[in-house]
């Protein structure tokens, strides 16, 4: 069997921290959208686990143990129980240490894709146990669409989503490790003006309605990747005079994303917005994070 997998990237509608447990994990409380870029991945059986990355312009991604494709698949044999092995390869289009949850959504897809190729037949909740151990993000890359996610990334509601929403993905610069931002949080503290209204993001994004949405969202870890990073706030300007009605930035950054009313506004923006940033992509909202076809 040989499996096609598509593992979509998230963007953060909303990204607050309640607090942080005995244990160092941070609480947070989170409106997450799953959008339609997306990394490969092909997935046949093999008698040993190998995983190979199809574009060496990731250098910086490691291709062995410590690519949490490989964490993935070597914590489902464990924990069913398996000896069987796959080859995988990945082709990698999300940007790494972005705030996108690229290396959790290509964890959460080789979850999915094992589960099935292996006969593993776990739970969708049995997965999401799994999937936490290896990043926080991945319990919501395996549901996908638009959730709700609370504790450390535990808990996981699914929510409705009025309409797809259009948006241009900027990345200015480097990325920003999670771990530095988070750290810096700490001695820099949060300004309550900055915390998102969840509820009425919810609400929003319930109801499609843009403007209440972009008045409601919030990331409260934005200030602190800026004064990192301080081309976000000049592609947030950009991204706002191009025609977004919002901007924000996504997890712990660096990408930030522009909401465009629709389709052609945001294809128009995107023409003018690439040429002073090559990396800028056009994407919409989507209601999965993971798809998986079956090839002979
Ligand atoms: P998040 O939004 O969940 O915080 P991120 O966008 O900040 O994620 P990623 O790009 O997912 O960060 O990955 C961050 C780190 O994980 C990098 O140091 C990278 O080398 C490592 N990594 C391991 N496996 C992968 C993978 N399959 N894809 C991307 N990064 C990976």
């Amino acid at each position: 069997m040989r499996l096609l997998v598509r593992a979509r990237a998230k963007i953060n509608w909303t990204l607050d921290v309640l607090g942080q447990r005995p244990d160092g994990y941070h609480e947070l409380d989170m409106l997450i959208s799953s959008v339609t870029l997306c990394d490969q991945m092909d997935i046949r059986e093999a008698e040993d686990l190998s995983l190979l990355l199809a574009s060496n312009r990731h250098s910086f991604i490691p291709a062995d143990d410590r690519n949490l494709v490989m964490r993935a698949a070597q914590t489902l044999q464990e924990a069913a129980g398996i000896r069987k092995g796959a080859e995988i390869r990945l082709h990698k289009y999300i940007p790494v240490c972005a705030g996108m949850g690229g290396g959790s959504s290509d964890a959460a897809g080789a979850l999915m894709a094992l589960n099935r190729l292996w006969n593993c037949r776990l739970s969708l909740e049995e997965l999401c146990r799994i999937g936490l151990k290896i990043g926080a993000d991945v319990p919501f890359c395996l549901h996908g669409g638009l959730c709700r996610v609370k504790g450390i990334g535990e808990q996981v509601m699914e929510r409705p989503m009025g309409r797809s929403i259009y948006l241009i993905t900027i990345q200015p610069g480097r990325g920003l490790s999670t771990k530095e931002v988070f750290e810096s949080l700490h001695t820099e503290g949060i300004n309550p003006a900055d915390r998102p209204d969840n509820e009425a993001a919810e609400q929003a994004l319930a109801e499609g309605h843009l403007r209440e949405l972009v008045s409601a969202m919030g990331n409260v870890l934005e200030p602190v990747s800026v004064r990192k990073r301080p081309k976000i706030c000049e592609a947030l300007k950009d991204l706002r005079e191009s025609g977004a009605i919002g901007a924000q930035m996504t997890g712990s950054g660096s990408v930030v994303f522009g909401i465009y009313p629709n389709a052609y506004r945001c294809r128009e923006a995107l023409e003018e917005l690439q040429k002073k940033y090559p990396n800028a992509r056009a994407m919409h909202t989507v209601d999965s994070g993971i798809e998986i076809t079956e090839e002979e």
